[in-house]
């Protein structure tokens, strides 16, 4: 195995690091809205003499080129969320922004996207400053919109893969309400699949006291949502990972009267794209025979959003843990379940047909995570990871990836 030069981590750039991190923090901005983080980041790749281009909108894509070897891919995410901060911290976000319906919203860095931009741009400077350490081309890649699983896809879209070099492997990291200073993984899946859908369902209005006058869409959602939990419990190889939710379900104005139509939106979690097909195969089938059985019309299905395999690469993953665990100890490196939770980053490989890599950074200290009450995690108001050891950690996770396969 070759042995990785580690450019170190000086306390100006760290302390320089905090400083970009706790502007994004301040700043956030909405999925594919990231208008001024895009032009923040493109000025601090000009100041590292970095080339850089704009892709997929509020995309940016840094190519950082030292000489003839191999080229790594390396992914962060730039969105905020649609969430009110209560962090209390001082460098808290007061944002707001719009939805795509015009809704004003206030907007927080609720995912620590703002931390992996930070991250990845110090790693980036150190590259630059150690030039000597490592020969090939790190392809930085700066994603809009992962929220919303709109942002990769834009990118690829963007025709990324004949603007950038092709990679022979892209790496991606996330910070979770684990253990600062810990890094989690797992070989093979590394996050869900997640599929959301809008269903509209079409009846017919009339009085309360005047069902035969009706097809009432209530019933028949009723119905719907009940029978689709069947799918997990009676389709599906309990061995294998799928989640439905029905989060919303909406219809009707007032008691005594059966409204025309009704709405819900469910999720779906699954790990295995056969599964994925199965289960979406089967709530087409019941949501169609249940309208079928009200004598109601066919519903309106509408996809809200995809996101896409985020498989690891075994052979890939194997060697970079490795490294890892040379890195930064072996109790540090912790082999976790595939997350539930989802991410648009494996579209990136799958596009070009190269593996991938995907793993996840601690965030809370000690006492945070030992603390009265529930851990504040992603997406909650109140997520405020540790800046320290947390952002060290993503920078050394980070170097440790590419220099594994650029250093020298
Ligand atoms: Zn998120
Ligand atoms: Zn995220």
């Amino acid at each position: 195995m070759t042995t990785v030069t580690t450019p170190q981590l000086t306390a100006e750039l760290r302390e320089q690091m905090h400083q970009f991190y706790r502007h994004l923090h301040a700043h956030p901005e909405l999925s594919m809205q990231e208008h001024n983080t895009a032009q923040l980041l493109e000025d601090k790749l000009g100041e590292l003499g970095v080339e850089h281009f704009r892709c997929g909108g509020t995309g940016v894509v840094g190519v950082l080129r030292n000489g003839n070897g191999p080229t790594v891919g390396f992914r962060a995410d730039t969105d905020g969320l649609p969430l009110a901060e209560d962090t209390g911290v001082d460098y808290a976000s007061t944002a707001t922004g719009r939805l795509e319906d015009g809704t004003k919203v206030p907007v927080m860095h609720g995912c620590g996207h703002d931390m992996h931009m930070a991250v990845l741009l110090t790693t980036a400077q150190l590259l630059t400053e150690a030039r000597d350490a490592w020969a090939g081309t790190v392809v930085l890649i700066f994603q809009p919109g992962e929220e919303t699983a709109a942002g990769a896809i834009a990118m690829l879209e963007d025709a990324l893969w004949t603007k950038a070099p092709v990679p022979e492997v892209i790496f991606g990291q996330h910070v979770m309400p684990s253990r600062a200073g810990t890094i989690s993984y797992s070989a093979g899946d590394a996050t869900a699949l997640a599929d959301s859908w809008r269903v509209t369902l079409h009846g017919r209005g009339a009085h309360a006291s005047q069902p035969q006058d009706a097809t009432d869409p209530i019933v028949l959602g009723a119905h719907i949502i009940t029978r689709i939990q069947t799918i997990v419990s009676r389709e599906i190889d309990p061995h294998r990972a799928a989640v439905v939710t029905v989060g919303t379900f909406r219809g009707g104005l007032k008691e005594n009267i059966i409204p025309a139509s009704a709405e819900f939106t469910l999720n779906v979690r699954t790990l295995d794209p056969a599964v994925r097909d199965h289960v979406l195969a089967a709530l087409r089938r019941i949501i169609t025979a249940e309208a079928t059985a009200s004598g109601a019309p066919e519903p309106t299905i509408e996809v809200l959003s995809t996101f896409p395999r985020n498989y690891n690469d075994p052979d890939a993953t194997a060697a970079l843990i490795e490294h890892f665990q040379r890195g930064l100890g072996e109790q540090n490196v912790v082999e976790v379940k595939p997350l539930m939770g989802s991410e648009d980053f494996g579209a990136l490989a799958t596009a070009i047909g190269v593996p991938s890599v995907f793993w996840m950074f601690g965030g809370h200290d000690q006492a945070t995570l030992d603390g009265e009450g529930p851990v504040p995690v992603n997406h909650s108001p109140f997520f405020a990871p540790a800046i320290e050891p947390t952002m060290s950690t993503g920078v050394q996770a980070a170097l440790t990836a590419i220099l594994s396969r650029v250093g020298r």
